[in-house]
């Protein structure tokens, strides 16, 4: 499997291998425990070196024409293209991915965003006069970018694909469960001819290179994904330099289902969002919430369409669920299992243990737990695996009530009889994006969380301009 993985498994500093660090970090594949690879375990002396090279880079890049900024994120984009396969193997054998959803959306969502940031860069605002006052955008600087496994390409490409446009410099730490791809992309974008120093690769642990990066006197603006407990140390770090935070944290997402909703639909979209790569998604809807006198009968239903969940090897092309992550994202998946059966949840499908016909790897069973009571924990801490949670109401008010109580607020549904009512509920949400009748993904729309679901907005014209300042000049 190695031997398909892209070949730069160093740091990639002002445009070159950089090695150097406290050791190295072996990257496993969850499927097996076989190592695949390891990376440097960077600190604060690669931190350093990489920042030092993003500021010098930052002079130049800043000042090159906005369209050719763009020209280059799609020549990156061409790249990707590419390298498709490799990199979605890579991505499997990482981190567990099924195969199938590695090519169409671990790929396909980098493709999308970043074709959408160029596009974004002719018609956009980049000066507007307000009275005597000529006001303009420019790029914020050096941008630290701190990215988490679940989705290790797309969350990378929606941190560098608007900063090279806005005219920034960065730094990535990748997560260091699953940096192969960021090697990739740094040779990628080598190859389509980006200048030495405007992307720089630095792996390591979050507590070390990671702290380092967000403390980092030289770096303007952090743009971090991931936990909330990391987001708010990351926040903690950068404090001391007053920097700019992007924080995009986790979720516990509702999906409202309204008496009058499409049943069907409801069940079959809202289980897909659910298990969307092994419920390793920070919006995936692990919360469904249905009136009191429909509880059974949408168990019934779910529980049918969980068996077409075939978990197994993820570079089986049949394969729904792979494994875990890790075995630490097992275990964790597992504790919250065994938790939900001990508060008395009802196990509709899964439960403890491995899946049948599976003995080793980090696999769990994709469980449904019904008649779900708000004050759970199984339903108010993220769990990040294939668990779902349904929990009846009796009327909307209280639907709308359950969905807004817990720290979280990224994502979440709505199915009903009609889109008006489904608005009327969504709006009612506090989340950052809600998905009426399985409206689709947008990558053009702003992305990100209310409440301890993190600041800030990425993807299209909201994200841009998370990389830019704003400098009135006066006339
Ligand atoms: P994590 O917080 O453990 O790690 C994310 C990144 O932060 C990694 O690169 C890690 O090394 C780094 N990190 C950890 N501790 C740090 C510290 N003290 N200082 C600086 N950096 C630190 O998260 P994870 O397990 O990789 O990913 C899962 C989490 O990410 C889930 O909570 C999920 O909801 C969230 N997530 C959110 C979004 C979003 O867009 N809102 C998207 C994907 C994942």
């Amino acid at each position: 499997m190695s031997a398909s993985i892209g070949t730069l498994t160093d740091h990639w500093i002002d445009g070159a291998r950089a090695t150097g660090g406290n050791g190295s970090i072996e990257v496993v594949n969850p499927a097996d425990g076989s190592v695949l690879a390891e990376v440097p375990r960077g600190g604060a002396a690669e931190i350093d070196a990489a920042v030092l090279a993003a500021r010098q880079a930052f002079v130049s890049w800043s000042r090159v024409p906005v369209a050719d900024r763009a020209a280059m994120v799609l020549r990156i984009r061409e790249g990707i293209k590419a390298r498709h396969e490799e990199l979605a193997r890579s991505i499997t054998a990482e981190m567990g991915s099924p195969i199938t959803f590695a090519r169409s959306v671990q790929i396909g969502m980098p493709m999308a965003t970043s074709k959408g940031v160029a596009a974004l860069a002719e018609d956009f605002a980049w000066s507007e006069e307000i009275g005597n006052s000529l006001v303009v955008r420019e790029p914020v600087g050096v941008v630290g970018a701190i990215t988490p496994w679940n989705y290790p390409l797309h969350q990378v490409v929606a941190k560098v694909a608007p900063a090279l446009v806005a005219g920034c410099t960065v730094v990535l730490k990748p997560s260091e469960i699953a940096p192969l791809t960021a090697g990739a992309l740094a040779e990628i974008a080598a190859d389509a001819g980006l200048p030495a120093g405007v992307f720089n690769v630095v792996h390591g642990t979050g507590p070390e290179a990671g702290e380092a990066l967000a403390a980092h006197p030289g770096v303007d603006m952090v743009s971090f994904t991931g936990s909330v407990g990391a987001g708010r140390r990351v926040q903690e770090v950068a404090a001391g330099t007053i920097k700019r935070v992007a924080l995009e944290l986790g979720g516990k997402s509702a999906n409202i289902v309204l008496d009058d909703a499409d049943l069907t639909k409801a069940v079959k979209v809202g289980l897909g969002n659910c298990f969307i790569n092994g419920g390793q998604t920070c919006t995936a809807w692990t919360r469904l919430l249905v009136p009191a006198s429909l509880h059974d009968s949408v168990v019934e239903q779910l529980v049918a369409a969980a068996a077409k969940y075939t978990v197994g090897d993820p570079t089986d092309e049949s394969v729904r669920i792979g494994p875990m992550s890790s075995a630490m994202q097992q275990e964790r998946v597992e504790g919250y299992i065994a938790r939900g059966v001990e508060e008395g949840a009802e196990l509709a499908v899964g439960g403890p243990g491995m899946p049948d016909g599976l003995a080793d790897g980090a696999y769990v069973r994709p469980t449904i737990f019904a008649g779900v009571r708000p004050d759970m924990t199984i339903a108010q801490e993220e769990i990040f695996g294939p668990v779902l949670s349904v929990l009846p109401y009796s009327d909307v008010d209280e639907a709308v009530s359950i969905a807004n109580n817990t720290i979280y607020g990224l994502a979440g549904a709505v199915f009903a009889g009609s889109q008006e009512r489904g608005i009327e509920v969504a709006r009612r949400m506090r989340t950052g994006q809600v998905d009426v009748n399985g409206g689709a993904f947008n990558p053009l729309a702003p992305f990100g969380g209310y409440k301890q679901s993190g600041t800030g907005r990425e993807l299209g014209r909201y994200g841009l301009e998370e990389f830019l300042e704003v400098k009135s000049i006066q006339l």
